[in-house]
């Protein structure tokens, strides 16, 4: 039987279930540039050099192995723009099947699935063999559980790919070394830099197409140094090991002016677009810590990332979808603040992260969480307008994992699906784990005031307005029974240092803040 074997721009692996049993001398592969993939959301330009640069390099080398494959590029004068309308453009009356492996994002599977009915000959959606674990398998296991946390899912994995256990228990007596990584990097501390890649003739082409039709788009393109094939993507995976994986578990949460890539690996980007192997990431690391490179605690905690974290994450996402897209627990409704965009605000934990994100499309998770991520909480924005915003910024961001990280992991939309507790913080906690504050406008030790860090009211101000919804979590105790011994004068200037911050926003912004 002849088939069309369709591949989405993220599923650029050729070990892909929807390339499996391929007759090359029957099938044909189609991977398609369409204008829709880079406008659903303005994505970063860098991001979207990334992806057409990997798409381009991935078809020369299914070319190289006689694949036959039609690619189509942007620009091509009949593109039609969009994933479907491509399909529909390339199905001739000589195939009688079309085989894809399950789209990423739950809006693309409605799509193929509206075109299924529509069509005249069948379509195999295949399951995505890039994951470690099924929908089916996530399903139970969340059918058996009161409260879906990541933890316990983890362990299940570990159990299932026999990762840091022997005969049933984990390495070292304890499933989680998380309780080590919270150091502070030391001054004498060498950050390795970055694996880098020389772009070539192609990606130089996909540079300039990028800036003729993406001008407007958030970011810049230049200096342009990801890789964009797989063998980049195992060199990024061998370097990081080598030169990073020993710290990545003592320095995870550290932040430092002027350093973006710390101790992290830098390589989502590359697994979630498929030139990279999550299960290989996971042996690596395992390898390196029986070979005794690097320490358990480091070798556990980037292993959690990937076989617990990421997975769990999509678990979420597919278990929830679509309804989950609407979350807002909090009853959040303020617009982003424009400095999300430029930069430009006062707040020098803030200013440093945005214009990392717009230098590298990357920030590292603490960033994206405890900073980005808690001024988004403690101000009460939008569900939808954060997750808009990690949507575009991020080199590595697809819906499916934004979503549930902005909404479960940042903003508590969920009311409290992912996490038990919202990762509010104040000041104290950015100043514990950075150097930003060393060179703010504000004082991180000064608590309400003109000069007194946001953070530290704000924190205050979003459990006042939130007690209702959290004063009987368990989790929240030490907060309010903290916040019942706060006299009345410091709750009112928690209150009017919040209002007239928000003001200023507001009055910056042009658009309603108050509180
Ligand atoms: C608000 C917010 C939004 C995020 N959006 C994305 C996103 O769009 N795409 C994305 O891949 N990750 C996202 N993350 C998770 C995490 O921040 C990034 O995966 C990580 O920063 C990527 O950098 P790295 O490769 O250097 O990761 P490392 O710190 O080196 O971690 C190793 C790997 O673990 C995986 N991982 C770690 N944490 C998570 C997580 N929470 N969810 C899923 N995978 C995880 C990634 O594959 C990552 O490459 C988000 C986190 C937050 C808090
Ligand atoms: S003082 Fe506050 S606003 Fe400034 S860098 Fe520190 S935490 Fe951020």
């Amino acid at each position: 039987m002849k088939t069309l074997r369709f591949l989405y721009p993220d599923q650029l692996s050729n070990q892909i279930s929807s390339l499996r049993d391929l007759d090359p001398k029957k099938d044909i592969i189609l991977l398609c540039e369409t204008l829709d993939w880079f406008t659903t959301v303005k994505h970063h330009k860098k991001k979207i050099v990334f992806i057409l640069s990997s798409m381009r390099h991935f078809s020369e080398t299914l070319k190289q192995k006689k694949w036959p494959v039609i690619y189509v590029k942007l620009n091509e004068e009949d593109n039609t723009g969009t994933i479907i309308g491509e399909i529909k453009r390339h199905l001739t009356s000589k195939f009688e099947k079309i085989i894809t492996t399950e789209p990423s994002e739950h809006y693309s599977l409605i799509a193929l699935k509206n075109l299924q009915n529509r069509l005249g000959i069948p379509i195999e959606i295949r399951e995505d063999n890039r994951f470690l674990s099924t929908h089916q398998e996530f399903q139970e296991w969340s059918k058996s559980r009161k409260e879906l946390r990541m933890e316990f899912f983890y362990r299940k994995m570990r159990h299932k790919y026999n990762v840091l256990v022997k005969n049933g228990l984990p390495e070292g007596g304890q499933w989680n070394y998380d309780a080590q990584n919270r150091k502070f990097p030391k001054n004498t501390l060498t950050i390795p830099k970055p694996h880098r890649v020389k772009p070539d003739s192609i990606t130089e082409e996909v540079i300039s197409i990028v800036q003729k039709y993406f001008d407007d788009h958030f970011g810049e393109i230049e200096p342009f140094y990801h890789g964009v094939t797989d063998i980049h993507a195992k060199q990024a995976l061998v370097l990081f090991i080598q030169e990073r994986l020993q710290y990545f578990g003592d320095y995870q949460d550290a932040m430092l002016l002027n350093e973006p890539w710390m101790f992290h690996s830098h390589l989502s980007g590359y697994i979630n677009i498929g030139l990279l192997d999550p299960l290989e990431c996971i042996q690596a690391a395992e390898k390196a810590y029986y070979s005794n490179l690097v320490s358990l605690n480091a070798a556990e905690g980037f292993i959690r990332q990937i076989l617990g974290w990421r997975e769990y994450i999509r678990g979420i996402y597919w278990l929830k979808m679509p309804s989950y897209q609407n979350s807002n627990y909090l009853k959040a409704k303020k617009p982003l603040p424009d400095f999300y965009w430029s930069g430009d605000t006062k707040l020098n934990c803030l200013k440093q992260c945005v214009n990392e994100t717009k230098r590298n499309a990357y920030a590292h998770h603490i960033q994206r969480l405890m900073v980005l991520g808690n001024f988004a909480l403690l101000t009460g924005i939008d569900p939808q307008y954060v997750n808009e915003w990690y949507w575009i910024v991020y080199i590595d961001a697809y819906q499916w994992v934004e979503l549930p990280n902005v909404t479960g992991m940042i903003l508590y939309a969920d009311g409290g699906l992912l996490g038990s507790k919202p990762y509010a913080a104040s000041g104290a906690y950015i100043n514990k784990m950075s150097d930003y504050c060393k060179s703010c406008a504000y004082n991180v030790s000064e608590k309400n005031g003109k000069n007194a860090c946001p953070f530290n009211y704000l924190y205050w101000n979003f459990m006042i307005q939130h007690e209702d919804k959290f004063k009987k979590n368990p989790r929240l105790n030490m907060v309010y029974s903290q916040l019942k011994k706060m006299d009345i004068e410091r709750i009112e200037a928690i209150k009017k240092d919040t209002f007239e911050f928000l003001k200023e926003l507001s009055n910056r912004e042009n658009e309603p803040y108050e509180n």
